[in-house]
């Protein structure tokens, strides 16, 4: 009997793509067309209230590939990727987004690399189209600081498009952590990773569900998930102004035995007292980021409830030994 060669699962999260989910479809089947493997399709329903789910079981109808969990509510992105590694069974998962910014023509040269003996198949944008200079620049930004922050290295520009084997999605898998920032838990697994370029294009259908609020504490949870520097900067920032105030306090002393002081100084006191006390409250807001987070995983919760789970009708129960 001939070995089937492995099995790849494509895993979309889909929140209110109504009005996109056809073509995308369209677009990803003829671009698994020319695969000689199994494939398997998880369309995540991340809580949608546009008829998304009416429309991912009508796919599914059609289609026998197709597999559609749905949420009971709104998890986030990062909840519906983890939901689909976890449902994934093939032995190879491409991660792609419904909007058609990720191209799924590309999905068969990432199949090639991961044969070529990748682990991990990121891909990387070399342009982005159709979004604004501030999103392009917080993103900068954003990678700037995460890497000086943290010893995990993420690399610049690589989205959640990408292709995992089934070792790395059995790792990730097995990360205990309800902070599911996704790209830096990657990132954290290691393995061998090979970059493909790529232009990203502009959204086909509707808009971004990342306003600036989201993007601010998608950040923030991406920087105290994977970095303490910022409470050890609290540290060195308190133990510097602790410093300084010491020497100066010597220093005041010293002035006053000698020349005796006339009420003046407000000016000195008002500024100091602002100063330490903005530090002071942003060293406990630091504090406070992880303290949270030890409060959320402390109560263990799941990261996502499904409501309604309906594999693949192709898929048998298991394609991998
Ligand atoms: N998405 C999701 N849950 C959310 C927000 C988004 O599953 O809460 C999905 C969305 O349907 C899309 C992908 O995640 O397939 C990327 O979302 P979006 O295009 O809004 O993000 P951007 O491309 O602007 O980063
Ligand atoms: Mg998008």
């Amino acid at each position: 009997m001939r070995q089937m060669a492995g099995a790849i699962s494509v895993v979309v999260p889909v929140f209110n793509e109504a009005a996109s989910l056809r073509t995308f479809h369209e677009r990803l089947s003829s671009a698994l067309l020319s695969l000689d493997r199994r494939v398997e399709i998880l369309y995540i329903d991340d809580g949608s209230t546009d008829g998304t789910r009416d429309a991912l079981n009508a796919l599914r109808a059609l289609d026998p590939r197709v597999g559609v969990a749905s949420f009971s509510r709104n998890f986030g992105k990062e909840a519906a990727m983890t939901a689909g590694l976890h449902l994934a069974r093939g032995e190879a998962v491409i991660l792609i987004d419904a909007d058609l910014q990720d191209p799924p023509a590309l999905i068969p040269e990432m199949i090639r690399t991961w044969e070529e003996g990748a682990d991990v198949v990121t891909m990387r944008r070399r342009s982005r189209a159709g979004e604004s200079w501030l999103k392009t620049f917080s993103a900068y930004a954003f990678y700037r600081v995460f890497n000086m922050l943290s010893d995990t290295a993420m690399p610049p520009d690589v989205g959640d498009f990408r292709l995992l084997s089934r070792r790395v999605v059995d790792a990730i898998n097995r990360l205990p952590e309800r902070n599911r920032f996704m790209k830096g838990l990657f990132a954290w697994v290691g393995f061998k990773v090979v970059t493909i370029d790529y232009d990203r294009d502009a959204r086909n259908q509707g808009h971004t569900k990342w306003g600036f609020r989201k993007l601010w504490r998608f950040a923030v949870e991406g920087i105290v998930g994977f970095s303490t520097v910022p409470l050890k900067m609290a540290t060195y920032v308190g133990l510097t102004c602790a410093v300084a105030s010491f020497v100066y306090a010597v220093y005041f002393l010293a002035k006053t035995a000698l020349f005796g002081e006339p009420i003046h100084g407000f000016p000195t006191l008002i500024i100091s007292i602002l100063i330490l006390g903005g530090l002071q409250l942003m060293a406990i807001g630091i504090l406070g980021e992880y303290v949270s987070r030890l409060f959320i995983e402390s109560k263990a919760r799941p990261l996502y409830l499904i409501e309604e789970f309906r594999p693949a009708v192709s898929s048998p129960p298991l394609w991998v030994a």
